[in-house]
């Protein structure tokens, strides 16, 4: 069976000191809700990792960092591998999210070799793909995600699959407060599922956890997550506010 997952990415927001009270937030108001079916995770800046790993109750929410190196370890400045994400606790990689792929030039090929280093470290990954509004207009958004999946995922057997969430995140839709209907993305998610079945088979297809993500609030999540194939949310802006993120994951735990 499939996991409801909620899953929040602050990207580049919040000091230390900020993204301690969010996490102690987000903590407690889960807690609280007592919606144990859904698992939560929240994707902090790397140097949150370790603290908040600190904070949290780990049967409550699960920590992910946003990114990893494609290197293993070395001379590679700056750069932070998947095992040091590993050993602050985290148990969760963000990767191929949108902003990486236009801003940072994360290609497929380098997306599969993190998607590697990320498994070699028991590191559970939240993968990302999503057409930008271009490919949607003409049409090609299918074909798209469809690449994305099959250059970024589909070397990996059944067994490395099975620690992969998908998160559908079209582009147009990041940042932007302009959500995908339930109807644009239950389409796409059947699409995405349909096609992991295509690869594997349709257990696999049926135990992956397929996420949408753009502009998903505290007022829109619950039709969002009304649709079949939307298993849960990778939640922007609306991660970085406790209340909305908790009311999100309330909605999540709903259907
Ligand atoms: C994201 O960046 O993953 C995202 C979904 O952002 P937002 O919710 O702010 O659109």
């Amino acid at each position: 069976m499939r996991k409801k997952v909620v899953a929040g990415n602050w990207k580049m927001n919040k000091n230390l000191q900020e993204g301690i009270e969010l996490a102690k937030e987000v903590n407690s108001k889960v807690k609280a809700a007592g919606t144990k079916e859904v698992t939560v995770i929240i994707g902090t800046p790397f140097i949150h990792l370790s603290e908040v790993n600190k904070i949290v109750d780990p049967t409550v929410v699960a920590v992910a960092a946003q990114n990893c190196a494609i290197e293993a370890s070395g001379a590679y400045t700056g750069e932070i591998s998947a095992a040091m994400v590993a050993s602050t606790g985290s148990k969760y990689v963000i990767l191929g999210h949108s902003e990486r792929r236009s801003y940072y030039g994360e290609t497929d090929e380098i997306l599969v070799k993190k998607v590697q280093r990320a498994l070699e470290n028991n590191l559970e990954i939240i993968f990302c793909v999503g057409e930008v509004l271009a490919e949607r207009e003409s049409g090609k958004h299918f074909e798209v995600v469809k690449s994305q999946l099959e250059n970024g995922l589909f070397n990996l057997p059944a067994d490395q699959f099975a620690h992969v969430i998908v998160a559908y995140e079209p582009v147009w839709a990041i940042g932007t407060g302009k959500t995908a209907t339930s109807a644009q993305a239950e389409e796409m998610h059947a699409f995405i599922r349909k096609t992991i079945a295509g690869k594997y088979n349709q257990q696999v297809a049926d135990n992956t956890s397929i996420l949408y993500g753009g502009s998903c609030n505290a007022k829109n999540a619950d039709e969002l997550f009304s649709q079949p194939d939307v298993d849960g949310g990778l939640i922007g802006g609306a991660s970085l506010k406790a209340e909305d993120f908790s009311t999100i994951i309330v909605a999540r735990a709903k259907h």
